[in-house]
């Protein structure tokens, strides 16, 4: 018998983990974070996880890997199994996370980051097979983000796929995710259980649009996530400078301490791009469009506000819920000649989603600010599978049962609609510290 319990499974509560009980040994598949208003269950008690002796990581981003500090200070010491490039951009991402937790009551201690990273750790390929006793696992490539995996296991013929986070096909840097095996069950993410982006190459024409028809007067702003926006942003604007069109007076700078830390780890993990990626590494950097700035000081960002045009700002948080970017738009939010651009999911109760929303006036550090720069909203740049690529992925798997987690409720019932319609006949929503038995 195979048993699954999940630690972060239902609807909103968005941070992914689960634990898998085999006769001789357990293991959890992520160690997610609860982040909003369900910040409080992350304190759940994890002592019953303390002795189980493996992880596996997926990917680096913290709904997935936020909680690897608390499952520590709660005695957790197994084995990390992970791409390097995870473990490598995980430590920044939970440095990051640290520092940015509420310091009269902080969820775990530096100490219990620190001991986090020298867990041991075994790094695992796309494309290859190992075993840990009778469980045999194969890892492929997720497509979501930089190192993302997806992990299909085999115990004793019982077979079992977990998909972390899928990505959106023909995306610029990673590859497309790989197809599941067939398998009996999968454990799916449904983020986008209910619906399909715009097509990619569409959203980067409305972005060259935008930054075109507004640097020869004024500066843009993109608020962006720190991995993998960011770097695929620069990654597009050197695609324009190798096609000529991007002018030598326009600069780019890269206004976000975390995301630089995260572009110097892209540039040592090649064997995770797709081909056309390798291909450009192979004879330039990337990433490094002409007149690229990569800010270190807040002096030296604070240098921008003197600049008036030509000078494209990419800087974070993504939803301008603090960081930099809400420095630069102060500044800019005023002025019509500039412009805001929005090119990631903005949750609601954040300035990023009031301003997508058609704020006129916004409160920012006590005061009121009109709202008369450009706004545009760009939709397809998602990270995630769509409806449509997450029905085709868990087709190629044809499992006898479909576990859906990690997406709000109307995604994962519409999901579980969308795979009943398909003949899925047993398509399971758990709830919170849930089990299932096979
Ligand atoms: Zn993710």
């Amino acid at each position: 018998m195979v048993k699954f319990k999940f630690y972060g499974a239902a609807g909103t509560v968005t941070g992914s983990m689960h634990r898998v009980d085999l006769k001789e040994f357990s293991f959890l598949v992520d160690a997610g974070y609860f982040q909003g208003t369900f910040y409080p269950l992350n304190e759940e008690p994890l002592k019953e996880l303390r002795d189980v002796p493996y992880l596996f990581l997926t990917h680096a981003h913290l709904d997935h890997i936020g909680r690897l500090p608390l499952l520590v200070k709660n005695g957790f010491r197994g084995q990390i199994v992970t791409h390097r490039a995870t473990w490598e951009i995980g430590r920044y991402i939970l440095e990051d996370a640290y520092h940015l937790m509420d310091e009269d009551n902080p969820l775990y201690s530096l100490e219990d980051l620190q001991r986090t990273f020298s867990l041991p750790a075994k790094f695992v390929q796309c494309g290859e097979t190992y075993h840990i006793g009778d469980l045999k696992f194969t890892v492929k490539d997720a497509g979501h983000i930089l190192g993302s995996a997806f992990y299909e296991y085999d115990y004793r013929g019982f077979r079992f796929t977990f998909s972390g986070d899928l990505g959106n096909k023909n995306k610029p840097i990673v590859r497309d995710p790989q197809l599941p095996s067939p398998t009996s069950v999968v454990i799916s993410e449904s983020t986008y259980g209910n619906r399909d982006h715009r097509p990619f190459h569409k959203s980067v024409e409305e972005l060259k649009e935008a930054i075109f028809s507004t640097l020869p007067h004024g500066k843009v702003l993109i608020p962006a996530f720190a991995l993998e926006r960011a770097q695929e942003l620069l990654y597009i604007f050197k695609t324009w400078e190798n096609e000529g069109i991007w002018p030598e007076n326009w600069k780019v700078v890269l206004d976000s301490p975390l995301a630089s830390k995260i572009l110097s780890e892209f540039l040592k993990f090649p064997e995770c791009y797709d081909a056309e990626a390798y291909r450009r590494f192979q004879r330039e950097n990337p990433f490094k469009v002409r007149n690229l700035r990569i800010t270190r000081t807040k002096a030296e960002s604070k240098q921008l506000n003197s600049v008036s045009k030509g000078v494209v700002i990419v800087a974070g948080s993504g939803m301008l819920t603090g960081g930099r970017a809400i420095h630069h738009l102060k500044h800019m939010i005023e002025d019509p000649r500039h412009a805001l651009i929005f090119v990631g999911y903005q949750a609601k109760g954040t300035l990023g989603r009031e301003i997508v929303d058609g704020a006129d006036k916004v409160w920012i550090h006590g005061r009121f600010y009109d709202v008369n720069l450009k706004v545009y909203t760009i939709n397809g740049f998602s990270s995630h599978a769509d409806r449509s690529e997450l029905l085709e992925w868990i087709d190629a798997a044809s499992p006898s049962t479909v576990v859906l987690v990690h997406g709000e409720e109307e995604e994962r019932e519409s999901l579980r609609e969308a795979l009943n319609g398909r003949g899925y006949g047993d398509v399971r929503l758990p709830e919170l510290y849930q089990e299932l038995a096979f």
